[in-house]
């Protein structure tokens, strides 16, 4: 089946489609997104994600390009023209398209681009092993509470961590705390037991998966703590996971080539790691 994306009001073959050089998404990088899991075809906590669109479009002052429930067929147009079983899509929304300048245009249509494609679940090895991770600076702006398409800093840590044979990287901010990942949330169970994530606030995306994860936390009754946490704390917890839209609950056995706990994924991690994956079977 060949892949079809939806450009401003058309369907069109994947390799077909295209947007102005003059779009200030391509020049500015001034534009939104999301990414929505799909799963048997269905779209996982789909409320949930469009509440962040709307939120990043009214902190940017960007006009949303149609109404909800139009947007909510196209997102489902996108993953059956696709038959997508298992995957993701995803949507981005820029300003639109004027001549280059850097106040905002006076007359600019904002600008709908949604994909989609298949993704394999989370991989059985990373799931009963885990997966490494580095740290480096935060070197991001102070908005990242937006779901902004300008991701250079994040892009930059990803490939640190790449480079390092790493999964991902946690950034860590000015006082030596742990902001999150390069694209997804940062957890830690500490030294004494409590379950740690950093708090929502400018200094870092308020996942999805982070706010359902937060709900099967108070499900299970687990002990824990809204607060930031330091990489030191990080470095003698006795487990980390991370969570995102695709990577779901992902153990972490290692931070900076050093084991985390005995190495190997923890209680609270495996137990939420498959209350997330009841989660997702649930879809619908
Ligand atoms: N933080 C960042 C910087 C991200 O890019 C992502 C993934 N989009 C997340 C956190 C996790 O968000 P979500 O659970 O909504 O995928």
């Amino acid at each position: 089946m060949s892949r079809i994306a939806y450009v401003n009001g058309r369907y069109v073959p994947h390799g077909a489609a295209v947007v102005s050089i003059d779009d200030r998404g391509y020049v500015f990088a001034d534009g939104v997104y999301e990414v929505v899991a799909v799963e048997r075809g269905q779209l996982v906590d789909e409320a949930a994600h469009l509440a962040r669109l709307k939120r990043s479009l009214a902190e940017l002052r960007i006009m949303a390009p149609m109404e909800e429930a139009p947007l909510r067929h196209v997102l489902r147009q996108v993953v059956k023209r696709n038959g997508i079983k298992r995957g993701m899509v995803y949507l981005q929304i820029t300003r639109g398209v004027a001549p280059r300048d850097h106040g905002f245009p006076t007359a600019a249509w904002p600008q709908l681009v949604v994909t989609a494609k298949r993704l394999a679940a989370p991989s059985a090895k990373a799931m009963a092993e885990g997966v490494g991770i580095v740290t480096i600076p935060d070197i991001r702006w102070r908005r990242c509470d937006i779901k902004s398409v300008s991701l250079l800093p994040n892009i930059l840590g990803k490939q640190v961590a790449r480079d390092q044979g790493a999964h991902e990287a946690w950034q860590i901010d000015d006082q030596g705390q742990v902001t999150e990942g390069t694209s997804s949330n940062a957890w830690i169970v500490s030294a004494d037991g409590v379950l740690l994530t950093r708090p929502s606030g400018d200094e870092i995306l308020n996942g999805i998966t982070r706010l359902v994860v937060l709900e099967l936390v108070a499900e299970l009754g687990l002990p824990f703590e809204q607060r930031a946490f330091g990489l030191e704390e990080a470095r003698v917890a006795s487990e980390a996971f991370l969570t995102s839209t695709t990577a779901h609950v992902l153990p972490i056995t290692r931070i900076d080539g050093q084991p985390v706990g005995d190495g190997k994924p923890g209680r609270f991690t495996t137990a939420l790691a498959e209350r997330y994956r009841r989660h997702l079977d649930q879809a619908r």
